[in-house]
């Protein structure tokens, strides 16, 4: 088997509560709450594989949390520093409520995809389940490593897709995922000014004045990965029931 990435998952109450929320979906014997310990059960046993099938990017996630509110964030970043193998790229997975407060650990991964659907405060709210948005144009400013931004479009923020690509462009991203919720199959238009430029991994990839953009369907995802959940479980499956994640 051949893996694309690793995933730590890490779980515990949440700084958004999504109504799509991925924890909602899966066996909560696997998302106890690990915030508070370290190392991750099993991390050693996870190392292995990762060695073995020589797996080049590790990424820190979660089922029911955001990972930048796990206490030993910048430790275990060390840590792993120190066990894997010095091409293996660490990114984060994160909602970006924390990134502007933790900014020198955010800096210290190799990259970051931020999930943010909405610059309007109400559309926020919808989405994330909280109030208060992200200064996404400040974290793109004061990152020193690349940020995607991952964006789930719904029937809450898909009329607002034309101004989210402008906003996103004009605040200097470079690159940009829209997705669908697993299992979703309505479709919504494109903004008339996306070009075609490529594919990746089936999926397609357009040009937005400079602004890459890609659209992520799960359904044709054709990535394998393995998982540690937080209590300590290693599988293959993301879900053990079915899917839907960043990419
Ligand atoms: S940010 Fe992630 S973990 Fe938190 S509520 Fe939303 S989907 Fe769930």
């Amino acid at each position: 088997m051949r893996y694309d990435f690793a995933n730590i998952l890490f779980a515990g109450p949440c700084n958004a509560r999504c109504p799509f929320c991925i924890g909602r979906q899966i066996d909560p014997r696997l998302s106890v709450n690990n915030l508070h310990e370290f190392p991750p059960r099993n991390l050693d046993r996870f190392i292995e594989p990762i060695q073995v099938h020589a797996i080049k990017q590790v990424v820190f996630t979660g089922t029911t949390t955001d990972p930048q509110l796990y206490r030993h964030e910048a430790r275990l970043l060390d840590h792993l520093r120190q066990r894997l193998s010095p091409g293996t790229q660490i990114s984060l997975h994160t909602n970006g409520r924390l990134a502007l407060k933790k900014i020198d650990v955010f800096n210290q991964y190799d990259r970051v995809c931020v999930s943010f659907p909405t610059f309007h405060a109400a559309t926020y709210e919808k989405m994330m389940g909280v109030h208060g948005v992200p200064d996404l144009a400040q974290i793109v400013d004061r990152a020193r490593i690349p940020v995607k931004v991952s964006c789930v479009v719904n029937e809450h923020n898909r009329a607002e897709l034309s101004d989210f690509l402008e906003h996103c462009q004009a605040i200097g991203l470079k690159r940009l995922v829209l997705r669908r919720l697993y299992g979703d199959q309505r479709s919504w238009p494109l903004p008339a000014q996306l070009q075609p430029l490529s594919h990746y991994r089936g999926n397609p990839v357009y040009a937005y004045h400079g602004l890459e953009v890609t659209l992520w369907n799960f359904d044709r995802c054709e990535c394998h990965s393995l998982n540690l959940f937080s209590d300590g479980t290693i599988s293959t499956s993301y879900l053990l029931t079915s899917a839907y994640r960043n990419e």
